[in-house]
């Protein structure tokens, strides 16, 4: 640390991102998709676009909130787009809770949320899952703060109830909801459709999981529009320019393509399903993951090794040293050729520890 940092950052614990190695691995350590993108995509990004970088991206973002809008039959006034979901989320955070404002999340979810409260001085109260992992829905109502629940939730990959997310959001009329649903299109029960009805609900989506663009950077917020307004206030005097024309571009094909995203998408749920029985045929048990990864301990060898030995042989996952969940790998669901690998490599290991 320099001695210029503002002493406001000093205890800051920035968010520790999955490893990306320059040589190759098997990569199931981030949740990106073993698929290409669309073809479609990288029609849009070719030629014409190229030269015209020169010029400024569209601050408003017209073409992709248009394409998203269209996309869950709304209106490109109930979409922001952002450099990522994370993006998205800073904004929503530091717009609805505000300096010295309150905010709750599980204790165990996806790990930016408490880097966020603390980066702009938010209150996080941090709710503890259920001994299953499960989220009690029941501890979410009537807070009288912000709430910010993934669902499904990382890196557990448990789905709360269409029923239960609505409980919350009607039970918090007079707060912000965010539900962050990066690995929605895998568990299939989105409550986009009650962006309509609510507008305390903000709904946080990516092109990072199932989209196959987690290298473009590309979310987007699905909310009524005076809550759009507000993150374009807070965006437009922050950075105006944060979507890149190239992203813009890409995204917008993206969004269109559902043929080949939701064949992706139905391929990676298959091979999620196998996987999970092949991992439990080896000793393993998990969670009933709705994501593109898989939640996993094993009956004696711990994680930490199973870790340390993939890393060995070339095959990556997540190990979180975290209390709760110290005995569990995150996993993610590659192709049915990573997998197949990945319990190869399993055996192996499980047979020389035994
Ligand atoms: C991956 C992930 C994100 C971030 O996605 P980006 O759009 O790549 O920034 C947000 N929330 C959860 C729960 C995630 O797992």
């Amino acid at each position: 640390m320099s001695k210029f940092l503002a002493p406001d950052y000093e205890s800051l614990v920035p968010y520790t991102p999955g490893e990306q190695l320059n040589y190759k691995v098997i990569k199931l350590n981030t949740n990106e998709s073993p698929f290409p993108p669309s073809p479609k995509v990288k029609d849009a990004v070719s030629g014409e676009l190229i030269d015209r970088l020169r010029l400024y991206s569209d601050p408003e973002v017209k073409q992709l909130r248009k394409a998203i809008a269209d996309e869950f039959g709304l209106d490109a006034e109930n979409v922001f787009v952002g450099n990522g979901s994370d993006d998205v989320l800073a904004f929503s955070i530091m717009g609805f809770c505000g300096r010295g404002g309150e905010m709750c999340c599980p204790d165990i979810s996806y790990g930016f949320y408490p880097v966020y409260a603390d980066i702009f001085g938010v209150n996080l109260e941090e709710i503890p899952l259920e001994d299953d992992f499960s989220i009690d829905a029941k501890k979410y109502c009537n807070k009288g703060k912000t709430v910010v629940i993934a669902n499904p939730n990382a890196p557990t990959g448990l789905a709360l109830s269409s029923d239960d997310v609505e409980m919350i959001i009607a039970s918090n009329p007079d707060n912000v909801v965010i539900i962050d649903e990066a690995y929605m299109d895998f568990c299939k029960t989105s409550c986009v459709d009650l962006v309509r009805k609510y507008s305390n609900l903000l709904v946080c989506r990516t092109f990072s999981k199932s989209h196959s663009l987690a290298g473009m950077r590309v979310g987007y917020g699905l909310a009524q529009k005076e809550l759009i307004d507000d993150l374009n206030k807070l965006k437009f005097s922050f950075n105006p320019y944060n979507m890149n024309s190239v992203a813009i571009a890409a995204a917008s094909a993206a969004i269109a393509d559902n043929d080949y995203y939701s064949k992706n998408t139905d391929k990676i749920i298959e091979t999620r399903e196998k996987t999970k029985a092949e991992l439990a045929a080896i000793g393993f048990e998990g969670t009933d993951s709705k994501s593109n990864f898989l939640f996993e301990k094993h009956k004696t060898i711990p994680a930490e090794t199973l870790y340390k030995e993939l890393r060995k042989k070339g095959i990556l996952v997540r190990y979180f040293s975290k209390p709760r969940i110290s005995d569990y790998l995150r996993i993610t669901v590659g192709s049915q050729e990573e997998m197949d690998a990945l319990i190869s490599a399993l055996k192996e290991i499980i047979k020389e520890l035994s």
